[in-house]
């Protein structure tokens, strides 16, 4: 009996072995939506990656060791770009002396040269807190963007596994679609409702894509600027704001403070609605299932009385 159960366990270890082709591709993603992203348009053909999980504000990560390991064995690096991993990223593929991800290289992979970027600065002032001067790089959580981005890969992962390349290419080309048409009819839902209804206020201004995307209008930002905490004066002006138009969803990713956020709501009215920072990409959530998922809080958010 126990000798049976040994055989068959020895069975199925060899099949899921055999499974996984012999030279799977090494993709490593700092984002997990975009690993999301990554491991639809690769198939079975890579092994993929996520670097942060949506939990973790993306502007920060600890320098893991693990991290560097990955990066070292890595066929391609996967990253936002505008600077939103510029605090980390830099530092640790140096350390992974990795020469194929080096930037530049094949195997370096920046998301932002395929998205249509909003909220370029004119000008180019740090005092203004933490501008990133090739614009806004919150563009994770679009469709439109991810759809862009799915396009992309099939061809950078084509060419680092020209043996698949078709395969990529149709993978690619199907997410893009599905998520194109996705994007299409939420937006449209949106746009049924009535304008003041499609009023938010966000507590980072990381939301900007998002709101364009489904046609909302930002009424104000926690954050007095971008990374800067708000001080006592700021809340007042966000609250007078809030009251002036009352009753508005603010929207906030997961990972940031809620205390300042739930004063405002406290003293103005609406509520709080609490985002998914990211595809939960190690618990096997789809990209699209994400950003379905978000629509759908927002939705809730701003239609809720
Ligand atoms: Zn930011």
């Amino acid at each position: 009996m126990q000798q049976k159960k040994l055989s068959s366990f020895l069975a199925l270890a060899c099949g899921l072995l055999a499974a996984l082709p012999a030279h799977a591709l090494q993709v490593v993603a700092t984002l997990p939506s975009l690993a999301a992203l990554a491991k639809e348009v690769a198939g079975p053909h890579a092994q993929v990656e996520a670097m942060l999980s949506p939990r973790q504000d993306p502007h920060y990560a600890d320098a893991k060791p693990s991290l560097v390991l990955a990066l070292n064995r890595a066929d391609l690096l996967i990253f936002n770009g505008l600077e939103l991993e510029v605090g980390w990223l830099p530092g640790l593929v140096r350390q992974a002396r990795n020469p194929k991800i080096l930037p530049g290289a094949a195997g370096s992979f920046d998301a932002s040269r395929f998205v249509q970027k909003l909220h370029v600065p004119a000008t180019l002032d740090r005092a203004q807190g933490d501008i990133h001067p090739g614009g806004n790089p919150h563009f994770a959580w679009d469709p439109r963007a991810g759809a862009a981005i799915a396009e992309g890969l099939g061809r950078a992962l084509g060419q680092a596994d020209p043996a698949h390349a078709a395969d990529y290419q149709k993978n690619a080309a199907e997410l893009a679609g599905r998520l194109r048409a996705l994007a299409a009819s939420e937006q449209k839902r949106f746009q049924a409702l009535a304008a003041p209804q499609r009023q938010v206020a966000v507590y980072h201004d990381s939301l900007v894509y998002l709101v364009d995307w489904l046609g909302l209008q930002q009424v104000t930002t926690v954050e007095p600027r971008p990374g800067i905490p708000p001080d006592p004066a700021h809340l007042a002006k966000v609250i007078g704001q809030l009251k002036a138009v009352h009753g508005l969803a603010l929207l906030q990713e997961e990972y940031y403070p809620r205390s300042a956020s739930d004063q405002v709501v406290r003293l103005a009215g609406g509520r709080v609605a609490v985002l998914q920072g990211g595809a939960r990409f190690s618990e096997g959530q789809r990209y699209d299932e994400y950003v379905r998922g978000l629509a759908a809080a927002v939705f809730a958010a701003i239609t809720s009385k």
